[in-house]
């Protein structure tokens, strides 16, 4: 039986991610953070690093998870080959900013050259 985070929050769909209860593929792992390739792939490089503690949003996020994400991004980015050519972070907060899933997620997106604005 695979171990569920303490600040799981049962019909969090990225907890049920990170617990192992709905299957998925992780890029990367440690103890902090999961990567995983979005669903409805906006780019052609198109992944989520999701915190393991659940928390809802960024301004919810205790700053020390925003400094872990940051510190092993050269590394993920340099994984996802889009270390030369760049990339987009997007962290979507809340009914206006789109966020669909109310658990602290990061998308880096890339592999081709992104318009802006998005939409
Ligand atoms: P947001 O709109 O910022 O909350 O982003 C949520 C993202 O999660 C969307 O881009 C979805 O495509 C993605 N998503 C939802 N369910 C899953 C899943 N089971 N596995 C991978 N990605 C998912
Ligand atoms: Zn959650």
């Amino acid at each position: 039986i695979l171990s569920r985070g303490v600040n799981e929050v049962s019909d969090c769909i990225f907890c049920k991610i990170v617990s192992g209860e709905i299957p998925s593929k992780r890029l990367y792992e440690d103890d902090k953070i999961i990567v995983i390739n979005d669903l409805n792939p906006g780019a052609p490089v198109h992944v989520l690093v999701i915190p393991k503690e659940h928390t809802e949003n960024i301004l919810t996020a205790s700053p020390d998870i925003v400094t872990y994400v940051k510190s092993k991004l050269p590394e993920l980015v340099k994984m996802l080959k889009l270390d030369e050519k760049g990339f987009r972070i997007v962290i979507n907060t809340g009914e206006d900013g789109g966020q669909s899933v109310p658990h602290l997620h990061f998308h880096i997106l890339g592999g081709k050259q992104l318009g802006w604005p998005p939409c």
